[in-house]
């Protein structure tokens, strides 16, 4: 009996071991490239292409041009010509002809070249008596009979120790040439043409060897186009689920809204004004409000977390507020304590550290019902937390978090409304690649009265004066900071080496003044002492690792040495001033650096030029790239293969008003004619995004 025939489906999940040419030495290089079938050979896309001038023979050569030659290694002749110096010759015979290339004092690469091998040089060809030679040219190696590309495009694909770029030009081309045609078009008929996009099968073999650069442009968006297409199919499908997801609405009447605001010590900001607006029309409608407020340091985000929660707890259902650090929870708390002190509000808090007994006791009283506010850590997260009836969820510092875990929380009854905030603004492609789903707010203006941070990036030989200026402020009254990286990698030699900080100061520059230590390895109760005797003034300095960087609120504040600053990321650096800028005193930063990279210099001078946290996100997102920043794997998405948000603002644009269309039509992917997009999704975001029972 025959075996029965494979599916296309079944051929392109064939091991790459059964692959002409890999056998399990290749297959287990490919694997550590995550390349274990024909399928994953085929989407393994080049991170960068070569671009070789114009090819040309040797009898057609001309002196001044950028010209691209092939030939086979003949000779390799590398000559001290004294005084450390050497000439590195390279004979390539072109047919009849030869070629000569030069390099001088580069001893090194008389090792990339071996006899008989095809090259290809590219460079600027100068005759010398009978014979050409090019100084210093490109060189390209080529595979056995591989021959360049007319158009002069090759791709470069990431590689791991051992294997070869020709090796894998190789490869890719043989799987394209067998097995491209078995792909099946993933979009409806009709779709390709409506969208001017190119076919699977053509954009495939194009984004691998393009015939010239408008082709690889082409293929180029086609293939991004989908991914992102598939990505916002993704978040439509689940924004369109939580849409018929029940939330209980919590409208702000007129009494609640004046009850509320009595409580405020402070008129608000129009801004502030115009997001609670935002928040409590979200809120009043029985679909669950998914809101994502950012707004800079110090913008006063906290005040309108807690008109929400209010809201909610005014309306008898329960409201969490999680932070990131303890020691931000344990601030909200106490601003929460003092603006509802004689208010009828059942409040606690739950963080880590708590006592087995306390804990308990606490979360039977949650699941009773019997408190209405709960500020915590991620310890409000665990799973025997038991809500009676959660109508609100407040993440604060979300960049601390992941996004799922937004769905974790527990609660009997309907879904709760979700408030997410950020100090880290997120530049617009990012929020509609990964944030689709999410309703935005901004906080543009700061509260009135506030002064800005002086930021000087400063050396060694500065130190001396810093501390003078320091000193002199502090005398004046005011508190500061001293912020040191964690740089040792084990937390004993880490805490060792903030302790010598802290005594140098303590003995050194600082030694008139009240000096505290704080970092986050340290029991919660020690934690809280020390910030609360920074707040009331007791201590003068504090001295600490990078946890104050979130949320942390002291106005007297106003003075920041950063240690080692090239070692902090830039929307670090920008938190960590944030603290120095939230009172009537103008605050000054100085910034010790010793930076080590072109990037870490960049940062630091855009850290000193502007107090705009906008304007440092996007630079930032320039300097290091979305993926850095915003990874998609961060927010436990999977990363992209070619699509880079960076460059591809429009095609997002483009790719996400057309899914959203899409899903309006057809909510669940159900059509016969989306089977193939659906199984698209499925298999790349199904588990991310919770999304396994569509269909
Ligand atoms: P962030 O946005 O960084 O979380 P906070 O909510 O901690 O900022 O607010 C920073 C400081 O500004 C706090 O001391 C807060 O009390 C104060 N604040 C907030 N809104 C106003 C306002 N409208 N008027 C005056 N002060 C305000
Ligand atoms: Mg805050």
């Amino acid at each position: 009996m025959n075996a029965p025939e494979k599916t296309p489906a079944e051929m392109l999940a064939t091991p790459v071991q059964f692959l002409k040419g890999v056998g399990p030495r290749w297959a287990g290089l490919l694997e550590r490239l995550e390349i274990e079938t024909l399928r994953d050979l085929l989407f393994f896309f080049p991170r960068d292409y070569e671009r070789l001038a114009e090819r040309r023979e040797v009898a057609g050569l001309e002196e001044g041009t950028l010209q691209t030659v092939r030939g086979v290694v003949e000779e390799v002749d590398l000559r001290n010509t004294g005084a450390g110096k050497c000439v590195l010759g390279v004979l390539l015979r072109c047919g009849n002809d030869y070629l000569r290339g030069v390099w001088f004092n580069q001893p090194f690469m008389a090792d990339r070249f071996a006899f008989g091998q095809t090259v290809v040089f590219s460079g600027k060809p100068k005759r010398e008596g009978m014979f050409w030679a090019m100084s210093h040219p490109r060189v390209v190696p080529l595979g056995d009979g591989e021959e360049e590309p007319p158009s002069g495009i090759l791709p470069i694909y990431p590689l791991t120790e051992g294997l070869k770029q020709w090796k894998m030009r190789r490869l890719v081309r043989q799987a394209i040439e067998s097995h491209a045609g078995l792909l099946d078009e993933v979009f409806p008929p009709g779709f390709l043409e409506a969208h001017r996009l190119w076919p699977l099968g053509r954009a495939l073999p194009q984004i691998h060897f393009p015939s010239d650069q408008e082709s690889l442009n082409q293929a180029r968006r086609r293939l991004v186009y989908q991914e992102l297409f598939i990505l916002q199919l993704a978040l439509a499908v689940r924004r369109g689920r939580q849409q018929e997801t029940r939330a209980t609405p919590l409208e702000a009447t007129a009494r609640i809204d004046a009850r509320i605001r009595r409580l405020f010590p402070f008129e608000l900001t129009e801004s502030q004004r115009r997001t609670i607006a935002e928040i409590a029309s979200d809120m009043a409608r029985p679909l669950p409000m998914n809101r994502l407020l950012q707004g800079d340091v110090g913008s006063g985000k906290t005040i309108v977390a807690v008109y929400a929660m209010l809201l909610a707890v005014a309306h008898q259902t329960q409201a969490a507020l999680m932070a990131p650090t303890e020691i931000l929870a344990r601030q909200h708390w106490q601003t929460l304590q003092k603006l509802l002190a004689g208010s009828q509000v059942r409040m606690a808090t739950l963080t880590g550290g708590m006592a087995a007994k306390e804990r308990n006791d606490l979360l039977l009283r949650i699941a009773a019902g019997e408190v209405d506010l709960i500020v915590g850590t991620h310890a409000v997260l665990h799973e025997d937390v038991q809500f009676r009836n959660l109508g609100l969820v407040v993440i604060d510092e979300q960049h601390k978090f992941g996004v799922r875990q937004r769905a974790t929380l527990r609660s009997a009854g309907p879904a709760p409304h979700y408030l997410v905030m950020t100090a880290t603004p997120i530049p617009r492609t990012v929020t509609l690649a990964l944030f689709g789903d999410l309703e935005l707010s901004t906080l543009r203006d700061s509260p009135p009265g506030r002064q800005k941070v002086r930021t000087y990036l400063v050396t060694e030989a500065d130190r001396q004066r810093w501390w003078d200026f320091f000193r002199g402020k502090l005398r004046e009254g005011r508190q500061g900071y001293v912020v040191v990286p964690l740089v040792e990698e084990s937390e004993q030699l880490a805490a060792a080496s903030l302790a010598t900080a802290y005594e140098s100061l303590a003995n050194g520059p600082l030694e008139a003044f009240r000096l505290g230590l704080v970092h986050g390895r340290m029991a919660p109760e020690e934690k809280d002492a020390v910030m609360a005797d920074f707040r009331s003034g007791e201590i003068q300095v504090l001295v600490s690792t990078s946890v104050i960087e979130v949320g942390v609120d002291v106005p007297n504040a106003t003075l920041m040495t950063i240690e080692s600053g090239e070692r902090f990321g830039l929307a670090q650096l920008h938190q960590l001033r944030g603290r120095i800028s939230r009172g009537r005193y103008a605050g000054y930063c100085s910034v010790f650096a010793d930076p080590q990279s072109d990037e870490s210099q960049k940062r630091l001078e855009a850290f000193v030029g502007t107090t705009d946290g906008f304007r440092l996100a996007e630079v930032d997102f320039a300097l290091r790239g979305p993926g850095e920043l915003f990874g998609t794997r961060q927010h436990g998405l999977p990363p992209f293969r070619v699509a880079d948000l960076l460059r591809d603002a429009e095609i997002l644009e483009e790719a996400r008003r057309d899914a959203q269309a899409l899903i309006a039509a057809d909510s669940e992917l159900a059509l016969p004619e989306h089977a193939l997009l659906r199984r698209m999704v499925l298999a790349r975001y199904g588990k991310a995004m919770d999304l396994s029972d569509v269909g």
